[in-house]
């Protein structure tokens, strides 16, 4: 698929997991019901259309990379930016869809996978143009910013003589800049230079093991904090050698440079936001929300309803951490990608039918 300007810049998917072990022992039932040929699920009463339904009667799980990823992959290597967000309640499948676990969805996530496409990419390109990758991988939690792929972490045990990350005293906070172009940077966060596939899958590793670590012993850390995963791609371009038609071209230089970045975000557990449900309302506050979960929610509603981009709605990008971050990667030429994961199991069905709601949303 050829990246345009125009293709609607919020699509979003839903992959409903199977019944886990825990589900089956307690006897859950299945209560979804996906409309067969169709992208329509079933929860109750409620019925949902989205872009795309994965999981259980839907279409199979392995067809998320191809249909919704890659082309946000071909769209990096034409310079736009993306982003893709896994949302959900807890336990519904959102590491192991993006795979940034190393338990089990590490080999068979969308991750993996980007970085499987991307670098075989690179490689029929890389005679013609010149690349240049980073990565880098933070956590938001409590709105603030942590970096997973900081070098001077060091594991220390706590006073349970668990082994905890912990950083030197005295750095000081990682800050969320604009610059006058408009292109967010994060000043203070490792930006890690890689040329292999390996490096970066290693990245991906060091990154979800700090995660991890981290958890255990913060109250479950993981379930609460936003984890994004970034690939930046800067491209060199020789003119009389570009390999697309590309009408960026300008015709008075002989280089192209471009720079495009793709977020792969791991959200918090969507069970503390609580919502209003109704269209087009923005979510009230209560206790314990998550900032990042009620701005996105508001951010891409706001993106996703034309007649109001049209009349140039404010979108509310600085009411958290995570949209802020993610400003120059959502709306505008760039693309994004909910994936909305859901558990089938009859006991989470309330968090289900709140979770197809926020979705259903950005619609
Ligand atoms: P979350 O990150 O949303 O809290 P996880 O990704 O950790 O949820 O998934 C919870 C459990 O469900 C894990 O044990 C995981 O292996 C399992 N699981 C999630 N999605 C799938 C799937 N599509 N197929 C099989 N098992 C899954
Ligand atoms: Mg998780």
């Amino acid at each position: 698929m050829e990246a345009t300007a125009d293709d609607c810049c919020v699509k979003v998917a839903v992959h409903v997991r199977p019944l886990i072990g825990d589900e089956r022992l307690q006897g859950c039932k299945d209560c979804v019901v996906v409309v067969p040929g169709k992208p329509q699920i079933q929860i109750g009463t409620h019925s949902f259309t989205f872009d795309h339904v994965y999981g259980s009667t839907g279409s199979p799980s392995s067809c998320i990379f191809g249909e919704c990823i890659a082309p946000l992959v071909d769209g990096l290597l034409q310079g736009y930016n993306a982003t893709v967000l896994a949302y959900g309640q807890t336990g519904s499948g959102k590491t192991y869809t993006m795979g940034t676990g190393f338990k089990d969805g590490g080999q068979t996530g969308l991750i993996p996978q980007v970085m499987d496409a991307l670098f075989n990419k690179i490689e029929t390109l890389k005679h013609q143009i010149e690349f240049q990758l980073h990565v880098s991988f933070i956590e938001i939690h409590k709105e603030e910013v942590r970096d997973l792929l900081d070098p001077t972490l060091s594991s220390k045990p706590d006073s349970n003589g668990h082994m905890v990350k912990v950083s030197i005293p005295g750095k000081p906070p990682i800050q969320i800049r604009e610059s006058s172009n408009g292109v967010i940077t994060l000043a203070g966060s490792t930006e890690v230079a890689v040329t292999s596939l390996k490096e970066m899958a290693s990245c991906l590793e060091q990154g979800s093991m700090s995660r991890a670590t981290g958890s255990t012993n913060m109250n479950n850390q993981s379930s609460r904090s936003h984890a994004i995963f970034t690939i930046t791609l800067e491209q060199m371009r020789k003119l009389n050698q570009a390999v697309s038609g590309d009408s960026n071209l300008s015709e008075s230089m002989n280089e192209e440079y471009l720079c495009a970045k793709l977020h792969l975000v791991d959200l918090a557990g969507s069970e503390r936001a609580k919502r209003t449900g109704s269209d087009g309302m923005r979510f009230k506050e209560g206790v314990h929300i998550n900032k990042g979960l009620l701005a996105l929610g508001n951010v891409i509603s706001a993106l996703g309803d034309e007649k109001k981009r049209k009349e140039g709605v404010h979108v509310p990008y600085r009411d958290s951490k995570l949209t802020r971050l993610l400003q120059d990667s959502l709306g505008g030429n760039s693309r994004t990608v909910m994936i909305a994961c859901i558990s089938p199991a009859d006991i989470n069905a309330e968090e289900t039918l709140n979770t197809l709601k926020y979705a259903n949303r950005a619609r």
